[in-house]
């Protein structure tokens, strides 16, 4: 047991101000060094949290984790604030504006219902590449963003002024994790309590899986479904069972030339290939203080990519610079020194913590790589690329004169992951500034685009003098959102889409992104690399992605003469010279500031009304049947049709896409018939206020097998009773007016990508009560139990082809509220359409008893409105 005086808080003077603490080092003592900071931090949070009984426990079983490396407990975690972006914001309070109306009909008053904590909107995600290679093109891709989003916008503008504590930051502003990085995030805070003033980690969860972004500055954040996202916003605490920590040593440092991007596709092979699921990731060792926090953030961006849910590095003074160079001032840096080093919380190069497992990483040892063509996680040094390529198989029908077999369709400097930090925009900026002097130019058939995360961009390129030089190579910016990252790359160029049509090329996206999976970029573009943004300048000079960059003599001049890549390879000096001579801190808060008055935003017309007024004939915005309070549980014993089984590495972009919506598709067709122009039907990402659409839209990929029954087209099924083939949502809807059950049988690591929730939710709209699998990814895992749906963990090697499922096979599992427990096994049987009963090892794959007591109060939203509905 732990001693109740060592919960006393220490004091600490900063600003002249004495602040209290959490007293980490009174606490530990000499077990400071061994406990991982990651660990610090939840430690921190329980003692703030939490008291009595509740607080012992946890406390208890954080220093117990020392002696093993692992734990079953379960402990809260209550974050300080929320971060969203557009899309899974709009049905978050999509959610919350029907449960406003729900409170309304019982006769309680609607604007009781508010979020208690903070909640950022970032509206990132909507914004497509349409114009680019012209200066113009940020001002033209805004305003056909706005237009085309208009209604949606109009709904933020409404939550943030009908919900208290909803901040939007609005088109332009950048992307989220930027804008965390270099806006929002503290690190080390204030906070008024009962007993005086304290000093507070900046701590936080994000509805995107690449929350863990801000782990680079020391900041302990990681992405939750926007489910779980909805349950801490209205004050309940996030159950989580003490993580599994991974230590990633670093030693040495980068070689020149060498990126942190380079670094971060490193760290995802190493740590996929160890099989990281779902722990928390810290990174440690001498090799951590020769990072700077700009580079730090990229590695810890990647954190879903390689399997982690963190990807944390310490408060050191180099996270004092980024603070410093970003415009924080110095009094909030003197409050995170002083409250971190006095904390316990300050980066130690020389530290030895336990960890659970760990890999070492010599970073002399990283080279210039990109990661492809199909995975994040599939490394290949650079000359590598050409033979990945050739390893598909792809023979071109015929060939197109000057067109190369596998042409860059599209070269996008893109992401948080890679244009957060100045350091790689500079590099990108010199390398066009030495391709441009030597009269190189992009490929005429390439799409070329900078979409960088920070307004702040534009006026750092400018003043270093490469702004010129990076729109003389045709990546003019574009705007300050995710674009071809999240899928809006815009339409692909008309020379390489008519070519592939006719067989005569496979297209290639080449991106500065951290996604890569087939269909992600665009839904014609099935072959992607990852890479650092300078990589992205020079294969779009080169438009051909199967040559070999780190040959001699790759590129021509327009005199013959051949450069190789190494010729435009910037030093670090450069780089380094560059980012003095560019550099302002002044520049983060103006250019954000004038970013955020946007006027086309601010001229957008709200309704000013606690509850929102729903137009019944809107495509956009739709009230939820499920947030309702009259959903119930799915739980119970029942004999159930697979709507769909499906094998290995299905992604949240497969269940729900979020590209564009294809003209030709039912989905479109259904839009049509409603007043939609086929030829402007936007993204399904932009859909997800409408429920109608996003149903339809659910498993609506090309790339996804349905093995039920072999060569049926996208998004449908067999309809067993009937032995027709027809959409899945109409077959869902005949199984749910016969009073049948449905589940989804899977591979592993069903749900991988984003973290989408509109992934579960469809899925629920689908009548869906289960889905069997060997292994889940994470988000999707607690988004499923966020609607409801039990996710059952297949054991002992069972997976989809050993069920073999045949048409007319049922699966039974008995899920009777009062049977589920944490990990508990749960009775699967197969009964074979001749009577035959196979029984299949299973167990819920529920980690908390929060998450019991959601499964049995439907979901999250069913959960909340018990909360504020009258018994
Ligand atoms: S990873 Fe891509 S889609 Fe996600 S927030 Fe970053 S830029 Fe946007």
């Amino acid at each position: 047991m732990t001693d109740e005086r060592i919960f006393a808080p220490g004091v600490l003077h900063a600003g002249g101000r004495a602040l209290r603490y959490t007293d980490l080092p009174a606490l530990l003592g000499a077990r400071l060094g061994r406990m991982p900071l990651v660990l610090r931090h939840l430690l921190d949070n329980v003692v703030r949290h939490t008291d009595g009984a509740e607080r012992e426990a946890a406390v208890d079983a954080l220093l117990a984790w020392l002696d093993t490396g692992t734990s079953e407990a379960e402990i809260p975690f209550q974050p300080g604030r929320v971060l969203m972006h557009d899309t899974t914001s709009t049905p978050a309070l999509v959610d919350i504006a029907a449960m406003r109306d729900a409170l309304a009909e019982a006769g309680v008053d609607p604007t009781r219902l508010n979020p208690v904590l903070p909640v950022d909107v970032s509206v990132d995600h909507s914004l497509a590449v349409e114009a680019y290679a012209r200066t113009d093109a940020p001002v033209l891709n805004l305003q056909h963003e706005i237009r085309r989003n208009a209604e949606r916008y109009r709904f933020l503008r409404w939550a943030s002024t009908a919900l208290r504590g909803v901040r939007i930051h609005p088109p332009g502003t950048g992307i989220m994790h930027t804008i965390n990085l270099e806006q929002l995030a503290t690190v080390a805070t204030t906070e008024q309590r009962a007993d005086g003033e304290w000093a507070v980690p900046d701590q936080m969860i994000g509805t995107d899986s690449h929350t863990p972004m801000v782990n680079g500055i020391g900041v302990l954040g990681w992405g939750v479904g926007g489910l779980e996202a909805q349950t801490v916003m209205f004050g309940l605490p996030t159950m989580l069972r003490i993580p599994d920590v991974v230590g990633v040593r670093l030693t040495g440092a980068l070689r020149p030339g060498v990126l942190a991007t380079d670094l971060a596709l490193v760290v995802t092979q190493r740590l996929r290939a160890i099989g990281v699921s779902g722990e928390f990731v810290e990174f440690h060792g001498p090799g951590v203080s020769t990072l700077a926090a700009g580079e730090r953030s990229v590695i810890a961006n990647m954190a879903p990519e390689y399997g982690a849910t963190t990807g944390f590095f310490g408060v050191d003074t180099r996270t004092l610079d980024y603070l410093r160079a970003t415009g924080r001032s110095e009094a909030a840096i003197a409050l995170v020194e002083a409250f971190c080093r006095q904390a316990g919380l300050w980066f130690d190069p020389q530290a030895t913590p336990r960890f659970t497992r760990g890999i070492e990483i010599d970073l002399a040892t990283v080279g210039t790589h990109v990661a492809g063509p199909r995975r994040p996680q599939d490394l290949l040094d650079l000359p590598q690329a050409p033979q990945a390529l050739a390893k598909t198989g792809f023979v071109p029908a015929h060939r197109q004169e000057g067109l190369p077999d596998f042409p860059v369709a599209i070269a996008a400097i893109t992401s948080c992951t890679n244009t957060s930090d100045p350091g790689l925009l500079i590099a990108a900026g010199l390398l066009a500034r030495k391709a441009r002097r030597l009269g190189l130019r992009a490929a005429p058939w390439v799409k070329t685009s900078l979409a960088p995360g920070s307004p702040a961009a534009a006026s750092y390129l400018a003043r270093a003098g490469l702004a010129e030089d990076l729109e003389a190579m045709g990546f003019a910016i574009v705007g300050y959102g995710c674009t071809t990252c999240i899928g809006n790359p815009g339409p692909l160029p008309d020379r390489v889409r008519d070519a592939q049509k006719d067989g005569a090329c496979k297209a290639v996206a080449i991106l500065s992104g951290n996604r890569n999976f087939p269909g992600r970029v665009h839904p014609d573009v099935e072959l992607s690399f990852i890479m650092s943004p300078p990589l992205v300048v020079a294969y779009a000079i080169a438009g051909d992605a199967a040559r070999d960059l780190q040959g001699q003599g790759v590129f021509t001049t327009d005199e013959g003469r051949t450069v190789s890549l190494a010729e435009l390879w910037p030093t670090r000096e450069e780089i380094e010279a560059h980012l003095r001579q560019g550099l302002q801190a002044a520049d983060f808060a103006r250019d954000f500031a004038a970013a955020t008055a946007n006027p086309l935003w601010q001229a957008l017309e709200a309704p000013a009304t606690p509850l929102f007024p729903w137009d019944s004939t809107s495509n956009a915005l739709r009230r939820p049947p499920f947030a309702a309070a009259s959903e119930g549980s799915l739980l119970g014993d029942f004999r159930a049709h697979p709507l769909l089984v499906v094998g290995d590495d299905v992604t949240t972009d497969h269940i729900s896409p979020a590209s564009a919506i294809p003209p030709d598709s039912l989905v479109a067709d259904f839009l049509v018939a409603r007043g939609d122009k086929r030829d402007d039907l936007n993204v399904f990402a932009s859909r997800r206020g409408n429920w109608q659409v996003m149903m339809r839209a659910a498993f609506h990929n090309k790339t996804l097998v349905n093995q039920l029954k072999p060569g049926m087209p996208v998004a449908h099924t067999l309809h067993v009773p009937s032995g027709e083939v027809m959409p899945i949502w109409d077959a869902a809807d005949r199984y749910r007016d016969a009073g049948e059950s449905v589940v989804v049988v899977a591979g592993e690591r069903y749900g991988m990508g984003s973290s989408r929730d509109w992934a579960a939710k469809g899925q629920r709209l689908l009548g869906i009560r289960a889905v069997l699998a060997p292994s889940f990814e994470r988000i999707h895992r607690s988004n499923l139990i966020g609607m409801g749906i039990l996710p059952v963990r297949l054991e002992d090697g069972w997976c989809p082809q050993r069920m073999a499922m045949q048409p007319g096979d049922r699966v039974e599992v008995d899920a009777a509220p009062g049977r589920i427990e944490p990990r508990g096994p749960v009775a699967v049987r197969i009964v074979r359409a001749d009577g035959r009963v196979e029984p299949v090892p299973a167990r819920a794959a529920v980690e908390t008893r929060m998450e019991v007591s959601l499964l049995r109060d439907g979901g999250v939203i069913p959960s909340i409105l018990k909360q504020h509905l009258p018994h």
